[in-house]
């Protein structure tokens, strides 16, 4: 494996451990299941987490991608790694969140000021979210009993230790090179400027290389 995927592929274990444990524990609230796409909408991922789909499925890094070709008509709502059932072609590879989806998931609720910069809350605030179709049954007196610190996921914490594994990713001779070639615009256009505006890549910049 790519010695620059290393920390990832780590990190990406203990997730998955953490979900397994969750899903079963919340397993008679949960109806996902393969062909439910419901969570499955057009999402950006960090660098180290598209790098990671690309090596996983085989797609050479550079060079396949043809400048000016990249997929960007796509249908705007839905992930573009959907199979025609409903199910994700890159599943293995899957980044952070899709490992997550169903779950409860607890995330700081954030302010910004005027200038849209992020501003810190006097009191910390949490919120929590979850698919709609799941936990149906579980009435609000139950609330406090299903979603505790143990039975929820502090998507603070993972994103905190993912951002720090993609800043390693990004120094690495790997990660400068891949950046180097979205920032050349080979995986299309709104890769180059989503990457430059949110330190983003959208995912559908990577399906047109292996549909
Ligand atoms: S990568 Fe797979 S799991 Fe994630 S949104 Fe796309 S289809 Fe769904």
């Amino acid at each position: 494996m790519t010695a620059s995927l290393l920390p990832y592929r780590r990190f990406i274990k203990e997730v998955d451990a953490l979900c397994d444990r969750l899903g079963a524990i919340h397993r008679t609230h949960l109806s996902c299941r393969k062909g439910c796409f419901t969570c499955c909408t057009d999402i950006s991922v960090l660098a180290v987490e598209a790098f990671s789909i690309l090596r996983g499925v085989g797609t050479p890094l550079l060079g396949i991608p043809e400048e000016g070709k990249a997929f960007e008509n796509i249908n705007a709502n839905y992930c573009v790694f959907l199979d025609l059932e409903g199910a994700c072609k890159i599943y293995p590879y899957r980044p952070l969140i899709c490992r997550t989806h169903g779950l409860p998931l607890l995330y700081p609720i954030l302010e910004y000021d005027e200038a849209g910069k992020e501003r810190a809350l006097e009191e910390p605030a949490w919120q929590l979210f979850y698919c709609d179709l799941n936990f149906q049954g579980v009435e609000d007196e139950e609330m406090e009993r299903v979603f505790t610190p143990e039975t929820v996921l502090n998507m603070e914490e993972w994103n905190e230790q993912l951002v720090l594994i993609n800043e390693g990713f990004r120094g690495s001779a790997d990660g400068s090179s891949f950046l180097k070639a979205i920032y050349q615009g080979k995986f299309g256009e709104r890769a180059r400027k989503e990457l430059f505006q949110t330190g983003r890549i959208p995912l559908s910049s990577l399906g047109w290389v292996i549909l």
